[in-house]
């Protein structure tokens, strides 16, 4: 019956790449993100075991059998507890899911002799599949003994784009980090006006709409988690610094009445954009289409 159920439940799910592979291990499994990927495993036919904040003492047990440790705990908790791991079997591929890279793959790669592969899920739990997601992922060593790893999330839909730690925490800076400490200024801004929300909401097509939405979903999650990512590198302070002498000498232009001056920084970031700004055009039409499909239908 075991078996059947077993088996039933991988028909449900997916295709096993590794079916030989041990236990896979999520250090952090019962928190947000942990848990999507401890479930996903298991539709994929693995055996899943946890090891939670309270399963220290058993830790040894708990990966002794280990071909996949996954790290998926808070960030500043990352490099401690990937540094309280006992010692790994010598081929089981170490992990992490942490939003910033080089501090856990300097950690991950002085914990274990074996493979290691960072992984960073471009996206939260809320998302209703993987399809069209990003993952991106970091050599550490090993890439022919962590390739099923990738190859098994692959299967579930997401897009895998290489980097390295150092490009990858650079270019979150801009992703994410700017991303959402912009938001959370206009959050904080709509607050500090006591904008009535749903009266904005009243007003707003589709467009208006998302860029709201955009702003607001900040708001539904963990505030800690975002403090994590905006802080991630000491950088990111100095570019929220520039951002807002930008947003400053373009509030000049508008207080000294210069509408013509305006009009040509326009023109020259619009050229600086070039393509990608009619690509976005369209790609941001095509979204709010596929929305109203999903709404209407
Ligand atoms: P979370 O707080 O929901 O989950 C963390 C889990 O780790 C909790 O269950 C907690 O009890 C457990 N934990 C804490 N200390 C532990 C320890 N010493 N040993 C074992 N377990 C411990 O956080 P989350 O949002 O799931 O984030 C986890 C990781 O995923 C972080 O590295 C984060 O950067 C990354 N991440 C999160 C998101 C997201 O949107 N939530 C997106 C991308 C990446």
């Amino acid at each position: 019956a075991m078996r059947e159920s077993y088996a039933s439940e991988n028909d449900a799910g997916f295709k096993q790449v590794n079916p030989t592979a041990g236990d896979v291990v999520v250090v952090g499994g019962n928190g947000k993100l942990g848990r999507l990927f401890v479930n996903m495993f298991r539709l994929s036919g693995y055996s899943v075991k946890i090891l939670g904040s309270q399963d220290w003492d058993q830790a040894e047990a708990i990966v002794a059998n280990a071909s996949l440790v996954v790290i998926s705990v808070p960030i500043d908790k990352t490099v401690v507890t990937i540094e309280r791991l006992p010692k790994l079997p010598a081929d089981c591929v170490l992990t992490d899911l942490t939003s910033v890279k080089q501090a856990p793959m300097k950690a991950m790669m002085a914990a274990h002799d074996g493979p290691v592969v960072g992984l960073h899920p471009m996206f939260g739990p809320d998302i209703a599949s993987f399809a069209k997601q990003v993952i991106i992922h970091c050599d550490g060593r090993g890439a022919e003994q962590y390739q099923w790893v990738l190859d098994q999330m692959r299967l579930w839909g997401p897009r895998l784009h290489e980097s390295d730690g150092q490009e990858h925490d650079e270019t979150m800076s801009m992703v994410q980090a700017l991303r959402h400490f912009t938001s959370f200024a206009y959050g904080m801004h709509l607050q500090n006006e006591d904008a009535d929300l749903a009266r904005l909401l009243a007003f707003s097509s589709p467009i208006y709409r998302l860029e709201l939405a955009m702003v607001g979903r900040l708001f539904a999650q963990d505030g800690e988690l975002y403090a994590s990512i905006i802080t991630a590198a000491p950088e990111n302070i100095k570019m929220f610094k520039r951002y807002l002498q930008n947003f400053t000498s373009a509030l000049t232009l508008l207080e000294q009445g210069d509408k013509q001056a305006f009009v040509k920084k326009f023109n020259e970031v619009a050229h600086w954009f070039g393509g990608f700004a009619t690509q976005f055009q369209s790609e941001s039409r095509d979204l709010l289409l596929a929305a109203h499909d999903r709404v209407t239908h």
